[in-house]
């Protein structure tokens, strides 16, 4: 199987943490191009890959990123729609400015980034974009409507764009993650009661990380998935099953 990604261009938005910056480590250890986006670099960038300040949710900003990363590599083989923050909330006491901060950033930084690397893509006649959705997008659980509201949306606009984009040979998709212990669901601080009940949900009974997520894109950003396109991958550890607990 061809999985080859050396020297392909692959942007990481929101890749300065967390599983961004797991998915980039990964595409830097299979000889890629990493561009990494996000707000901030408060740990700096590794000489291995080149960091850009971008905020997915101003277009400006994110087509000058877009272009930077052009300038330096000629192209973009591959775009990672990571960035993503966590808004939490009953509907009813929910602030409707979070709610809009959830969607500008969750769904409205996807269709930025998607819109800024389009006419490279369509010019090279190839590319992916791969966006990250999540369980939540599937499972519903109290206090987490704006989230899962604005993962759905990623999904079937996934499925839109995949559409558009099948004459030019672009690819698109989005993954369903599980629970992977970062800054965004605030782990370090779960009651350990919390985090047991939590394990319990998930089939394979460990926490995620970013390389079993990279495992995927790594796969998804090759040729051997040309022909996977406008799909949702489960790489939840088993967090979509339907889990009854045992009497
Ligand atoms: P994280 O909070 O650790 O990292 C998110 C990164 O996105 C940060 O570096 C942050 O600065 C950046 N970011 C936020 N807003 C941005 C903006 N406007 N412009 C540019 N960058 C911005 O989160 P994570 O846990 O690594 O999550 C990454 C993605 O995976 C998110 O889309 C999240 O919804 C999804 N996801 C995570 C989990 C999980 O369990 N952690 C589960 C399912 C899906």
């Amino acid at each position: 199987m061809e999985l080859d990604l050396h020297d392909r261009v692959v942007v990481v938005t929101g890749g300065a943490r967390g599983i961004g910056a797991g998915i980039a480590n990964r595409m830097v250890a299979e000889r890629a191009r990493a561009v990494v986006l996000d707000l901030d670099f408060p740990d700096g960038v590794p000489d291995d890959r080149v960091g850009i300040a971008c905020d997915v949710t101003d277009a400006a900003s994110v087509q000058g990123a877009i272009a930077e990363a052009v300038d330096r590599f000629g192209t973009v083989d591959v775009l990672i729609n990571n960035a993503g923050i966590l808004v939490e909330g009953a509907v009813a006491d929910l602030d409707p400015a979070r709610f809009k901060a959830c969607m500008d950033v969750n769904v409205g930084g996807v269709f930025l980034a998607s819109q800024a690397v389009i006419p490279v893509m369509q010019r090279a006649g190839r590319g992916r974009i791969i966006n990250a959705a999540s369980f939540a997008a599937i499972v519903p659980s109290v206090g987490s409507a704006a989230y899962a509201a604005s993962k759905a949306a990623v999904v079937q606009f996934t499925r839109v764009l995949a559409s558009e984009l099948g004459p030019w040979g672009i690819t698109v998709n989005a993954y369903a993650p599980g629970m992977v212990p970062t800054t965004l669901n605030g782990f370090a601080t779960m009651p350990q009661a919390a985090q047991d009940r939590l394990l319990d949900t998930l089939s394979l009974r460990r926490w995620e990380t970013p390389d079993d997520i990279a495992d995927l894109l790594v796969f998804l950003a090759s040729d051997a998935a040309g022909y996977i396109t406008g799909t949702l991958i489960d790489v939840s550890g088993g967090k979509l099953a339907t889990q009854i607990p045992a009497k």
